[in-house]
Order: structure tokens, then sequence, then C-alpha cells
């Protein structure tokens, strides 16, 4: 019999390997200045963080998504993916086809 985690499993796994990257993260900025933190936003706002390219913001539903102008990457901000798991089933389908090609 092969073992396979339950989704209870998986999630709380998944959780676990954000928290302790997260970690990681947060002990880099901690070591960059507010300066250098400023020039960082400055660089990288907007835009998107994989190809680099501008973010064009879509306001549906009330949610404001980012999806990149190139590689088609969509982007939530805090809290954003808390309000969209309030949807239906339903709504959450057609919310995702909006972005679809
Ligand atoms: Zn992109």
């Amino acid at each position: 019999m092969v073992w396979k985690p339950s989704e209870k499993e998986e999630e709380y796994f998944a959780r676990m390997e954000f928290e302790r990257r997260k970690k990681l993260e947060e002990e880099k900025h901690g070591k960059l200045k507010g300066e250098d933190k400023k020039r960082q936003k400055e660089l990288h706002y907007m835009r998107c963080p994989k190809c680099g390219m501008e973010l064009i913001e879509i306001d549906y539903k009330g949610v404001k998504v980012d999806k990149c102008s190139e590689c088609e990457g969509v982007w939530l901000d805090a809290g954003e993916l808390e309000a969209i798991s309030r949807f239906e089933n339903n709504v959450l389908v057609k919310f995702f086809s909006v972005f679809k090609k």
C-alpha cells in the first residue's frame, strides 16, 4: 500500500514550508536598511515578480487583481485571497475566467 498524505496533512506541510521560508526572508529583510527598502519598492512596484514587466490592475467584484502584461501571471494583494475564497464556487470559476485569454 502506498502512503498518501491526506489533504489536511498536505495543507499543514505547505503552511510549515511557507512559515519556514518566510522566516528566512524576514532575516534577510532585517539586514536591509530603510533606504534600500525604499529603493527596492520603487524598482519593483507594480512590476511582475516573474518577468519584471508592468502589471495591469483589474477590479472585479470589488477585488483588485494585478495581471502581468507580458507573462499573464495573476497576482493578489494581501487580503484578496481571503476575499475571493469566500466566493461561491461558480462565482470563483467566473472570477478566474475573466483573466483567461
Ligand atoms: Zn510577468
